[in-house]
């Protein structure tokens, strides 16, 4: 199959990207993060992932605009729905309607190889939004791949993100009252993690 593969970082396209390519599939990934603030970490993140595609010669596309203010919005007017259902509908429908344009077969999203996301609502993200333009989205528990990926990204030298992407979760992991508030929730990162 033909699969865009939204990609939150380089680090978290390690795995998936082996494993689909070994089942012999073509893939091309999708940079598409507006959630990723302030704007040194989204330029960090993109380079990251510019740097991996071209080195391990991944077709790849990048949506490079950094918008704060409508990202913000979203967040902020979004009522009673998870912050994070938000950002996954967001990405994955971008994602989505990219695919559908250019023929591709299916689309999905390196944020299921990532413990500390919340995998229902990344589910029901993507098939919502597939279903909008009618095309497949795989959803995979790829939750095995993260450490090992991530070793293979760190021996790789790639950027490693400290907290998952917008400033809620960046108070989140440094904020110390906050941090213990959130301590069991799977927002929080750890080294390396989104
Ligand atoms: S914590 Fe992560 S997934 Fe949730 S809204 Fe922020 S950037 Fe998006």
């Amino acid at each position: 199959m033909n699969i865009l593969i939204h990609t939150c970082c380089a680090p978290c396209l390690v795995g998936p990207n082996q494993l689909l390519v070994e089942e012999g599939h073509r893939v091309v990934a999708l940079f598409f993060n507006p959630n990723v603030m302030p704007y040194r970490e989204f330029r960090a993140r993109l380079n990251a992932f510019k740097e991996y595609t071209t080195n391990q010669k991944i077709p790849a596309l990048c949506d490079e605009q950094y918008a704060l203010e409508s990202t913000l919005r979203r967040f902020l007017d979004r009522g009673e729905k998870p912050r994070c259902h938000v950002c996954y509908e967001m990405r994955l429908g971008e994602t989505a309607r990219v695919a559908a344009q250019k023929g591709f077969d299916a689309f999905t999203s390196t944020l299921c190889v990532s413990p500390y996301q919340e995998h229902e609502g990344i589910r029901k993200a993507g098939e919502e939004t597939a279903e909008q333009y009618h095309i497949k989205f795989l959803y995979m528990d790829w939750r095995p791949l993260f450490a090992p990926a991530h070793e293979e990204a760190k021996s790789l030298g790639l950027y490693m993100q400290g907290y998952c992407g917008c400033i809620f979760s960046e108070e989140e992991r440094y904020n110390p009252s906050l941090r213990k508030k959130m301590q069991n929730t799977r927002r929080i990162s750890v080294e390396g993690g989104s």
